[in-house]
């Protein structure tokens, strides 16, 4: 028989509604779920539960959808890539120092279970891992199944990369052919994801990168993701340096590209999409990449902090939205707190659009919740309705980044942190519990981590052009005496 567990009376439900397509505030309220689904929502339920939290002083959420991170590797750039940029290219983001720090399969792994602890922990139910297809496969499946966060698994291939052999040049290496065999490699994980037994597992095609992607390429990932009704998601409109080579190599702005050769379209995902035609530093002639974006359907995830910290931001997160576009959310690099993405994606918008009300804190939450799930084309994630998965994290209410609490939603966002997130649960099972993970051993995660980002580092002269050390790349903030 299904358990079915029931939060009664909760102070606070984030509840989707129905006539508005939006979220709505339910007070004193009950949500029951059994099984993978949410069965009830509402006042006074009446069915049987064989497991009841107590929802005072609680506020049930629907869990965050994170849709752009890459757990794999970018957590070994923590204290590494902060203050890093490139004076010779300067405002193409780093272009320099991305590879420079290499995960190993062991150190993958830890890097994984690590990042999925910070998202389940700050509340966030669902994750679109983008990870590079030439790493080993052998049990990577199970582990992400292991993991207990809903995942898209989205293995990117390439038709070629760029790197720099001096720091100031920006130059292309292409291996069209096994591009399309390592895609062949990449579908056969994406089959095995969607067939995993937890339910949990669900497949994204990743075609790396508007300018590393041959139009071959994207056909052949369009039309894997059309046969098995899946999204596709892609890296665009992310640098400068990107916008100059596409404007090089066809005339067009990158969005504008993959608009001709038919990728933008609402099963299609753009990491970023920031450096659009409209984007002071791009200074293109023309400002209409918005509007190819907004009718072509075509889902863009913004990851704010990544870009802050190498001193660009999206103008903005509520003018895409005004113009039309579907927006979702993504982590991308570290750390992977949802509370701490939604507030920066807030903070920024104002910031860039000089405007208050173009993006409320409605809008931020919808953005990770609601145009989340729209941009997976799911109708059952990202709100806490009968029939959608119990995906939910329990706020507490006395925690005091909460207090005082007036309107919990705006605390959380603006003020709350993941300390405030007690409970999560993914598909009905239980993944954090007062604050600890269940499904991962957060602190040997981190053990291993720590060794894997000292190996990695070891190795940054033999990925350095100029073979410098790690502590040359990136001196220690403080004199070290
Ligand atoms: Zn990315």
């Amino acid at each position: 028989m299904t358990e079915t567990t029931l939060i009664r009376n909760a102070d606070w439900i984030v509840a989707y509604d129905r006539e508005n397509d939006g979220h709505a505030y339910l007070l004193h309220a009950d949500v029951a779920f059994s099984g993978d689904a949410i069965v009830h929502v509402g006042k006074d339920y009446r069915g049987e539960a064989e497991r009841v939290i107590d929802g005072r002083d609680l506020m049930v959420l629907p869990g965050t959808l994170d849709l752009h991170l890459h757990a794999y590797m970018e957590m070994h750039g923590k204290g590494f890539f902060e203050d890093l940029a490139t004076k010779h290219m300067w405002m193409t983001q780093l272009f320099e120092y991305t590879w420079l720090l290499q995960e190993d399969e062991e150190s993958a792994v830890a890097s994984t279970q690590a990042s999925v602890c910070d998202l389940l922990k700050s509340g966030c139910t669902t994750m679109a891992e983008l990870y590079c297809s030439g790493l080993p496969h052998h049990g990577w499946v199970d582990m992400l199944g292991a993991t207990g966060i809903r995942t898209y698994v989205c293995p990117m291939v390439q038709s070629g990369h760029w790197y720099t052999p001096n720091g100031r040049d920006h130059v292309y290496t292409w291996y069209e052919e096994k591009g399309l065999e390592n895609l062949e490699a990449a579908l056969t994980l994406i089959d095995t994801a969607m067939a995993h037994p937890s339910g949990r597992l669900h497949g994204m095609v990743g075609a790396a990168q508007a300018d590393t992607c041959t139009e071959e390429m994207f056909d052949r990932c369009r039309a894997a993701a059309e046969t098995r009704g899946i999204p596709l998601q892609t890296h665009a409109a992310q640098s400068v340096m990107e916008h100059r080579e596409m404007v090089r190599r066809h005339g067009r702005t990158p969005i504008e590209w993959l608009g001709e050769i038919g990728v933008l379209g609402p099963n299609t995902l753009l990491g970023h999409a920031i450096n659009i035609d409209q984007h002071p530093w791009i200074n293109h002639h023309e400002h209409r990449d918005l509007e190819r974006l907004a009718e072509s359907g075509t889902s863009v995830v913004h990851c704010p902090r990544a870009f802050a910290q190498w001193g660009d931001m999206m103008r903005s997160l509520g003018g895409y939205r005004a113009a039309g576009v579907n927006m979702a959310l993504g982590t991308d690099c570290y750390p992977h707190d949802m509370i701490e993405e939604m507030r920066i994606a807030g903070l920024m918008s104002k910031v860039a659009s000089g405007h208050v009300d173009l993006l409320r804190t409605e809008d931020v939450f919808e953005t990770a919740t609601l145009g989340a799930a729209r941009a997976l084309g799911r109708d059952d994630l990202g709100r806490i309705a009968t029939g959608a998965k119990a995906d939910l994290a329990l706020i507490d209410l006395r925690h005091p980044s909460m207090r005082p609490v007036r309107d919990p939603l705006k605390c959380l966002i603006y003020s709350g942190t993941a300390g405030a997130v007690r409970d999560v649960f993914v598909g009905g099972e239980q993944m954090v519990k007062d604050q600890v993970v269940l499904s991962i051993d957060q602190d040997h995660a981190l053990d291993r981590l720590q060794e894997g980002q000292n190996r990695a580092l070891e190795r940054v002269p033999d990925m350095d052009w100029a073979k410098r050390r790690a502590d040359e790349v990136s001196p220690f903030c403080l004199p070290v005496r």
